[in-house]
């Protein structure tokens, strides 16, 4: 065991340290650093400490047509402009072995997903070494704060022939960046895209997968129940929401004192932005259990630079439009990456001749997500929120109107950020 006790050496010593609360924001234009930080300054003085992680995928950069390396310059600039002192992150997001090389270099923070992975089945030796390693846990596992569970060699087997494999993908792939970088980042295994929730009790056993692995990870993905769609709000059993996040607390927390993990391994909740009716569960779960989080929003960014275009009138507005009219037009090619993640009713948008027709006011008021105004559209919403390849193909048109318009932008990219999901996490007392 003198190798799994190094293990464990390793875990105690991690180089990169996340903190507490950390708060991923997504940019896919690069314009947006400064009004980012600006939300989470807000936080730091109203009291609390949030690390920012600036996060772009493969799949946007290569929508966008950006490199990786962009993503660190912006952050950077965005830390010096506005003179924070505390730490932030650059994350990888959703990289594979495929896609990592081109990020070693200039992040410190990777989403290792291995989604793809799972319930491809590992080698029958290596599930039977897996369960004889943790045959202590078969009869009544008792998890504190999330009930007891019972475990047979069976129950063992069957989470290593669906997680194992692509625990083992994940150990790939973390090796492969520390060959190059050494320890010196942030891992996060991801398993959020894929069809089913894991159970408290899978989550158990995945994470004494990624420990045997030597990952020292310090944020994991799980799926949660229900729908997580792209920037709009959760669609499910908010108190089924809020049992899991519960249960998965407790079981992060009992792996970590059973299997030496980082002590602050936490969860990342991923499509984190406009979640809305999930806040106050995960809130209200972080300030009773002292746990940290790490909520990731991506595309929200990139619709209040809508919004801001249309209040902007002028050739913002114009642009605003275009952007619906050709994401209408191209909806199916545009949707077609996204289609597990949106879900929009064709028969509530509203076509591009209304759209062309409509003041500042009504183009912002359809696509800000504000539940309490009855011109607020999700599907007009989610639309717009995967076709921001449109905005990508206007090139230098659309990036010299986030330059005339940028404060129209900035004060909307703020706002959204400030006052609809870091205040409700973690701010606010109590829901009005
Ligand atoms: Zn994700």
């Amino acid at each position: 065991m003198a190798d799994k006790n190094d293990r464990h050496n390793n875990f105690k010593n991690i180089e990169m340290r996340l903190e507490k609360y950390s708060f991923g924001m997504g940019d896919r234009f690069m314009h947006q650093g400064r009004a980012q930080l600006q939300a989470v300054i807000n936080a730091k003085e109203a009291g609390v400490n949030i690390t920012p992680v600036w996060n772009k995928s493969d799949r946007e950069h290569v929508i966008v047509g950006t490199e990786p390396l962009s993503l660190r310059e912006e952050a950077d600039a965005a830390v010096a402009a506005l003179g924070w002192t505390g730490p932030y992150r650059v994350d990888a997001d959703h990289i594979n072995m495929g896609t990592v090389d081109r990020f070693v270099g200039c992040s410190d923070f990777f989403t290792i997903d291995v989604g793809d992975a799972i319930g491809e089945r590992a080698p029958d030796a290596d599930i039977s070494a897996f369960v004889n390693r943790h045959s202590r846990y078969v009869g009544e596992l008792e998890i504190p704060g999330a009930g007891s569970f019972p475990v047979t060699r069976d129950t063992i087997a069957q989470v290593a022939a669906t997680f194992l494999k692509a625990v083992q993908t994940a150990g790939g792939i973390y090796r492969h960046i520390v060959e190059q970088r050494g320890m010196d980042f942030i891992p996060e295994v991801s398993m959020d895209e894929t069809a089913n929730p894991q159970t408290p009790l899978e989550l158990f056993f995945i994470l004494a997968m990624i420990a045997d692995e030597g990952i020292p990870a310090q944020t994991i993905a799980p799926k949660f129940t229900g729908r997580f769609n792209k920037g709009v709000d959760y669609v499910g059993d908010v108190a089924q929401f809020e049992k899991e996040f519960n249960d998965d607390l407790a079981a992060i927390a009992y792996a970590i004192s059973e299997f030496g993990l980082p002590d602050n391994l936490k969860l990342s909740v991923h499509s984190g932005s406009d979640k809305f009716s999930i806040y106050p569960a995960i809130r209200d779960a972080l300030r009773r259990t002292g746990a940290g989080v790490h909520i990731k929003t991506a595309g929200t960014t990139w619709l209040e630079e809508l919004i801001g275009l249309a209040e902007a009138g002028g050739e913002g507005l114009v642009i605003a439009k275009e952007v619906y009219a050709q994401a209408l037009e191209h909806m199916d090619a545009l949707c077609q990456p996204y289609a597990t993640v949106i879900d929009i009713d064709a028969g509530q948008l509203p076509g591009a001749a209304e759209v062309n027709g409509w003041t500042s006011e009504q183009y912002a008021s359809a696509l800000r997500h504000d539940r309490s105004n009855p011109a607020y559209n999700l599907h007009l919403r989610q639309l717009l929120h995967v076709g921001y390849k449109v905005a990508a193909k206007m090139g230098e048109r659309y990036y010299s109107a986030l330059r005339e318009f940028e404060s129209d932008v900035a004060r909307n990219v703020t706002e959204n950020l400030w006052e609809r999901h870091i205040k409700p996490l973690f701010i606010d007392r109590e829901d009005s």
